[in-house]
């Protein structure tokens, strides 16, 4: 490390000891660095020395503030314009003059003063006890370009107005200062929290093209459909819910589709279907964001699901042994699929967890199969065993050529990677299956009435009595029976 000899004690600020750059402002204490010095002309008081009500910008010896006099050496504040002692912004002029100077200029309505309606706004800001915060939000380049469609006297000084401005937190903030100063009139409350969350929750968007996306869909559909309901009386709280609801599920819709590594435009059928698959419910809210992109051609034009009702009823004992029934017998269906479906009905695992499983979790101890879902592994009666058994051959045949590694239970397309939660979904869902996303909790009621050697019972399969079945004889069940397994 190279140091310099330069780097004297008096080059680091006298009040919070700081390095300072070259051209710090030095007072009689030492340099003071650039915050230290800003926050020194910022403040206001009553002098120590003189008790004068004044800018105190000296420290006395005891810690009080002492106004310039009698501090002594600090310099002279009183500002050339207006009078008052402040923060000089420029040589002899405070930041309040030159915010004053140019809001004049960017307001002027082309007869050389500003609009009249906008005076309240330019006099509030010029009133702000810190000018440079005001300076600083002027001299934004979009913030100059909004002020300036708001002076020309033909745009209509309007909520609307404001609605076709962008980017969407400058036009929140200078729509508070508007209602602030008067302006324009209060907007409805419901509205204006909901216009303050969305700017939050957008600025917490990663991905700015996704920002960009809902901001869109926010200010073009979502808060248009609000303004309109805010037309006809103030806005129930179950109104502005709805609306933050479509503005988070369009976020996890974008999050979920880059995922996938797509983007709205090369979202395609298959994606949207692999969505709505088994969570209708939570993804309804969702409609009204992919019409919407639709319509504006940012999503080519795909199916959205409809489904009637809003609420899948819980799914019954009668139904589960109905589907686990189903699920052995129709050979039409793949293997996987069954036996992916299967155990989330027998065990009520979560479709993340049944996915996550290698077919080292499936134990063998003689004629006895034991899958490992947590400690000790949960026996696998048949003619569970036999379905899983199969699976696993046919399994390894299928992907040892491609993929020698994998050794999950559900291998997925990509490398190394189960199959994902939407693909399982869509395969269920092809083959009508219900959804069992979600259910987990109602599964496990009915898991604990009649767990799986229970539900073998239940379906005819009895290991004491070979072929012996009670719900249906013949042929298909026949080949569960107990003789028939030849353990692998
Ligand atoms: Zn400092
Ligand atoms: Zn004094
Ligand atoms: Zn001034």
């Amino acid at each position: 490390m190279s140091r310099t000899r330069i780097a004297a004690a008096e080059l680091f600020c006298a009040r919070c000891g700081r390095g300072v750059r070259r051209g710090a402002a030095r007072w009689p204490e030492g340099y003071l660095c650039a915050t230290c010095h800003t926050h020194a002309l910022e403040t206001y008081g009553r002098c120590a020395g003189c008790g004068v009500d004044r800018l105190t910008p000296g420290i006395a010896p005891d810690g009080g503030r002492l106004c310039t006099d009698c501090a002594g050496g600090l310099g002279e504040f009183f500002c050339e314009l207006c009078g008052r002692e402040a923060r000089r912004h420029r040589r002899g002029v405070c930041g309040t003059c030159v915010l004053a100077e140019r809001l004049s200029i960017l307001l002027d309505d082309g007869t050389g003063r500003i609009r009249p309606q906008l005076i309240p706004f330019a006099e509030g800001l010029c009133r702000m006890s810190r000018p440079r915060s005001g300076l600083t939000w002027i001299a934004n380049p979009h913030v100059q370009q909004m002020l300036r469609t708001l002076a020309d006297p033909l745009t209509p000084i309007t909520h609307e107005t404001l609605n076709s401005l962008s980017p969407w937190r400058s036009v929140a903030y200078l729509r508070d200062l508007l209602m602030h100063h008067g302006v324009l009139p209060p907007a409805d409350r419901q509205l204006v929290l909901f216009q303050r969350w969305l700017g939050e929750i957008l600025a917490g968007i990663e991905r700015p093209e996704h920002r960009q996306i809902v901001e869109r869909f926010a200010a073009w559909h979502v808060q248009r459909r609000l303004r309109r309901f805010a037309e006809r009386g103030p806005l129930t709280a179950k109104q502005s819910q709805q609306a933050r609801a479509e503005i988070r599920r369009s976020i996890a819709f974008l999050a979920w589709l880059g995922d996938r590594g797509r983007g709205l435009g090369s979202c395609g059928q298959a994606d949207i279907d692999a969505w709505y698959a088994g969570a209708y419910t939570a993804r309804r809210l969702t409609h009204g964001f992919l019409r919407w992109a639709i319509r504006h051609q940012l999503l080519t034009p795909v199916t959205i699901p409809h489904q009637t009702t809003t609420n899948p009823a819980p799914i019954t004992q009668k139904q589960r042994l109905a589907t686990i029934h189903r699920l052995l017998t129709a050979d039409d269906i793949p293997l996987l699929t069954r036996v992916a479906a299967t155990l989330m009905l027998l065990y009520a695992q979560p479709l993340t967890r049944i996915l996550r499983l290698s077919i080292d979790d499936v134990l063998h101890h003689g004629n006895q199969v034991s899958i490992r879902l947590g400690d000790p592994p949960s026996p696998v009666p048949e003619p569970f065993a036999d379905l899983l058994l199969r699976h696993i051959d046919q399994r390894l045949n299928l992907t040892t050529a491609t993929n020698p590694d994998a050794r999950w239970l559900f291998p997925g397309r990509r490398g190394g990677q189960p199959m994902t939660p939407e693909a399982l979904e869509t395969r269920l869902r092809q083959h009508q299956i219900p959804g069992l996303r979600g259910r987990t909790a109602a599964i496990r009621q009915l898991v604990l009435q009649a767990p799986a050697p229970v539900v073998a019972t239940m379906l005819g399969y009895h290991p004491d009595h070979t072929a012996r079945l009670l719900t249906e004889a013949g042929a298909t069940w026949s080949r569960y029976a107990a003789g028939d397994h030849t353990p692998r």
